[in-house]
């Protein structure tokens, strides 16, 4: 049976499997039988994992190219095994990196590609993607007509289900074109001190807005996040007011995020706003006008001043940590 090719992401630090693999193979199921491309050696926890979330194959190579050149090398992995196997699409996270391979790659095999996709499935003309549009109210179902489908999946819209076999590990040992080496990875740092770096993929999100009211005050948005052990994020105003980095900026043009947990201090909820954050699975809004927008969508709403509740808020964190 053809494979689905899915491009495995491993974290910088141990190397584990990230949750995103396993989201692309609870979806690649659907389509064929996961072969799992690992850019890392594989581990017994590795492959376990992989094999707990369904790859029938870890594929697996351990050539330092892949971490100092890491988009080219991997087009060049998945283009050879892509070449080989045929495969019936090939499912890549729809983060930075996995962007520009999956761009590279469709361009590499003369492929279609379709980007941001929430789900997957197989119909009588093969693997269709479906991406959600116009704040969500609609689905656009796609397919590619040209070559071996490449589809980027926004991994937190998708839950991982597990689906345990034993896969089989195979190494590949290709070499790489000097191309490759056009581009290097020269350094890779953590943000700010103890924050997760990478907005797009948090799992836990607190943002401020104009509420906060200084650059002094919006300290009260980090120092939430680091208590709660999640990322920094900020309206367009908190970034063009220089409160925050832009690339913490979350609206349509910025950063589009679906962590499991989103809090908005100060944030009035604008349209664009909405439209970047309207995912998380929990909402919680923190604003003293009741009627700001964006309590219609929050989970939990608290109509008080944000420099009231949030040092309260951190008091309780605080005395709930010591007490466990
Ligand atoms: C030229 C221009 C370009 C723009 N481009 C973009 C864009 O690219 N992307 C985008 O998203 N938007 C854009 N906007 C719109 C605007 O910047 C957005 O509406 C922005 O998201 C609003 O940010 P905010 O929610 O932080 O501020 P506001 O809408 O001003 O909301 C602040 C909220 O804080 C509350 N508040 C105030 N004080 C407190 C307090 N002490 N405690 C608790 N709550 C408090 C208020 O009640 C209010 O609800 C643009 C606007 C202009 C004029």
């Amino acid at each position: 049976m053809r494979p689905v090719l899915v491009l495995a992401d491993h974290t910088a630090t141990d190397r584990s499997v990230c949750r995103s693999t396993c989201a692309l193979l609870t979806l690649a199921r659907r389509l064929g039988p996961p072969m799992a491309v690992l850019c890392t050696p594989a581990d017994a926890a590795g492959v376990a994992r992989l094999g707990r979330f369904g790859a029938t194959t870890v594929a697996t190579s351990s050539r330092t190219e892949l971490d100092e050149h890491p988009a080219a090398a991997r087009v060049e992995l998945l283009a050879h095994l892509a070449r080989r196997t045929a495969p019936v699409a090939v499912l890549v996270a729809s983060h930075r990196l996995g962007q520009e391979v999956a761009a590279r790659l469709a361009a590499r095999l003369g492929s279609g590609l379709v980007s941001d996709a929430v789900d997957v499935r197989l119909d009588a003309g093969g693997p269709v993607a479906v991406q959600s549009a116009l704040l969500g109210a609609y689905r656009v179902e796609s397919s590619v007509t040209r070559g071996t489908p490449v589809f980027t999946v926004r991994t937190d819209a998708v839950a991982p289900v597990a689906a345990p076999v034993e896969p089989v590990v195979e190494r590949v040992d290709i070499g790489f074109p000097p191309g490759v080496r056009a581009v290097r990875r020269i350094a890779r740092r953590p943000a700010g001190a103890g924050l997760h770096p990478d907005l797009a993929t948090a799992a836990i999100v607190v943002a401020g807005g104009r509420g906060l009211g200084s650059q002094r005050s919006f300290g009260l948005v980090g120092a939430l996040a680091e208590a709660l052990r999640g990322t920094v994020g900020g309206s367009h105003t908190a970034t063009e007011l220089g409160w925050c980095d832009r690339r913490d900026q979350i609206d349509q043009l910025g950063t589009i995020i679906h962590p499991r947990l989103y809090l908005a201090l100060g944030i009035s909820g604008s349209v664009r706003h909405r439209a970047a954050m309207q995912h998380a699975e929990t909402i919680v809004a923190i604003d003293r006008n009741p009627t700001a927008p964006i309590f219609d969508l929050a989970d939990l709403g608290v109509v008080g001043d944000v420099h009231r509740v949030v040092p309260e808020l951190l008091a309780e964190i605080r005395r709930r940590r010591a007490t466990r």
